[in-house]
């Protein structure tokens, strides 16, 4: 009990020394290939441009409350290799944020970019890349055939392949990716509005767990598939929870920007049993969902119905 308690604290010591609070104590095992989570907002992140409502303002006052737009990192901590599920406007904070979590051994240390979509939250921060600022070196981006077609036929995206900044490579619905001998990634299709690209979410499997992600769909009712057959089927479920619930906007038709609402998606999951709705954490939080306040009712009422909120900084295995 001492060690463990003797360890705790270490952990924290060590979050708390190296200055950054987005670290979070894991209990990941040092060579255990891992999910860690870069953002947990959505497009917008948080606090959002212009936004003097109450939801914003204590984020505006206080950087430590702010969060970044929704972003995985897969990480093998043996190999040293590093992939990002999706390249959002943060990307720069993002890459400093996983630096601090797995330093790279030579420049970049990314392996490959996996998209989700053409929302802006999801692909932007791919401007980074560009002759303005990283120039970087052919680095792999993974996207489905539509959104492959985008980033080639339109400016600047398309510079930056025929500089071969990115090489794209294309995706399949369903068929696997080995990213290395311990780690693969399955892109599926899933409803959204799919003005520019088609929109996926990622199945990520490591030697010993595996996630699903899925930060942007319509309603689960629009969707061929359900979401509880996903669930039973993997250890983590990080679930698009873009707004709490219908009355969130008030004056914007919901309509015109259908996700699943949280209340929704915990009313569905209610006849589930505890083992299942524990694998489901809540993530891609629009700057006015309660859910990104850690002590609001809502966080606790999310949290005592036996769901969790996906933390930016936190490791998760596979
Ligand atoms: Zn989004
Ligand atoms: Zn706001």
């Amino acid at each position: 009990m001492q060690s463990i308690r003797t360890t705790t604290l270490l952990i924290l010591t060590y979050a708390v020394s190296i200055g950054d609070c987005h670290l979070v104590p894991s209990n990941v095992i040092a060579a255990d290939p891992y999910v860690a989570v870069l953002g947990v907002a959505q497009d917008g992140g948080f606090p959002q441009i212009g936004c003097k409502k109450v939801c914003c303002q204590r984020a505006w006052g206080d950087p430590s409350s702010r969060r970044h737009v929704a972003s995985l990192a897969i990480v093998d901590p043996v190999s040293n290799e590093r992939w990002l599920i999706d390249c959002t406007p943060d990307f720069r904070e993002q890459l400093h944020l996983l630096e601090q979590i797995c330093p790279s051994k030579t420049g970049l240390g990314i392996n490959g970019i996996f998209l989700t979509h053409a929302h802006m939250g999801h692909y932007t921060g791919l401007m980074h890349l560009g002759r303005e600022v990283l120039g970087a070196k052919s680095v792999p981006v993974y996207a489905m055939p539509r959104m492959r077609a985008f980033l080639e036929t339109n400016g600047p995206w398309d510079q930056l392949v025929s500089l071969q900044q990115i090489v794209v490579n294309k995706m399949v619905a369903g068929q696997e990716i080995q990213l290395n001998r311990r780690l693969k990634v399955v892109p599926f299709p899933v409803p959204h509005r799919d003005e520019y690209s088609e929109t996926v979410g990622f199945r990520i499997s490591g030697p010993s767990k595996s996630m699903i992600y899925i930060p942007d769909i319509d309603k689960w009712e629009r969707w061929d598939v359900a979401i509880e057959d996903l669930l039973l089927d993997c250890d983590t479920a990080l679930l698009d929870a873009t707004f709490f619930d219908v009355n969130e906007l008030p004056g914007r038709d919901m309509s015109e920007i259908p996700h699943p609402f949280v209340v929704e998606t915990m009313n569905r999951f209610e006849v589930l049993p505890p083992i299942q709705k524990k694998k489901v954490r809540f993530i891609h939080l629009n700057h006015s969902n309660p859910l990104l306040d850690p002590e609001s009712e809502a966080s606790a009422a999310v949290v005592a119905k036996g769901y969790q909120l996906a933390v930016e900084g936190e490791k998760i295995e596979l």
